[in-house]
């Protein structure tokens, strides 16, 4: 099977390490653009998009991971990078003037749900799980539809918190910080890099 990417420069890279391994997925840890060669899909872990988008700039990793988001390649950034994968960004008092790799058609509203403080779990209804899936926000962000092609997956009172628009999927939690595999399963198996259990 072809290796699975996860973005190594900053924030919960481990994590996402430690599940797509559960999945039997052989990963590599991207920190430049020849590692970008011989992978079959990218994860954007969370951390901070204002840092991370300053560190991808430094190893000049934008243009290249733009070419392939707009190439069809699958990429699913959490939190931090699905912030990083958005069109828009700006946080919910105000407009941020915050670079990113512009792809999916998503307004992030940086930090909508709050603090560091106010970080909370809640059980998310997901579009192809048969059960609920437990949601971890840490400084979230809201993702907002700006065209048709974004089709919501998830949502909480306040509005969309996983969207994908074809080979780009962006969610605001953080599936890697629970044991629960489904959203990585989901999201590969969509791509074809794993097979569905049936
Ligand atoms: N608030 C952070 C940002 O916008 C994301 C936080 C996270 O990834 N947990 O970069």
């Amino acid at each position: 099977m072809p290796a699975v990417g996860v973005l190594a420069l900053q924030g919960g890279v481990a994590e996402h390490i430690s599940i797509l391994t559960k999945l039997g997925c052989v990963v590599k840890e991207i920190r430049t653009p020849a590692g970008l060669k011989h992978i079959s899909a990218l994860i954007l872990p969370g951390g901070e998009s204002t840092t991370l988008i300053s560190l991808m700039n430094r190893w000049e990793l934008i243009r290249p991971l733009r070419a392939m988001g707009e190439e069809g390649f699958p990429i699913f950034g959490t939190c931090a990078g699905a912030v990083l994968l958005s069109k828009e960004i700006n946080e919910k008092e105000h407009e941020v003037n915050q670079d990113s790799l512009q792809l999916a058609d998503v307004r992030a509203v940086r930090n909508f749900f709050g603090r560091q403080t106010s970080s909370f779990v809640e059980e998310l209804t997901v579009a192809g799980l048969a059960e609920p899936f437990t949601g971890v926000f840490i400084r979230a962000p809201l993702l907002l539809p700006l065209s048709d092609e974004v089709e919501v997956l998830s949502r909480v009172k306040d509005g969309p918190v996983l969207v994908r628009q074809g080979n780009l999927w962006l969610s605001s939690f953080h599936p890697e910080l629970t044991s629960d595999s489904r959203i990585h399963m989901l999201f590969l198996e969509s791509h074809g890099i794993l097979k569905g259990s049936g």
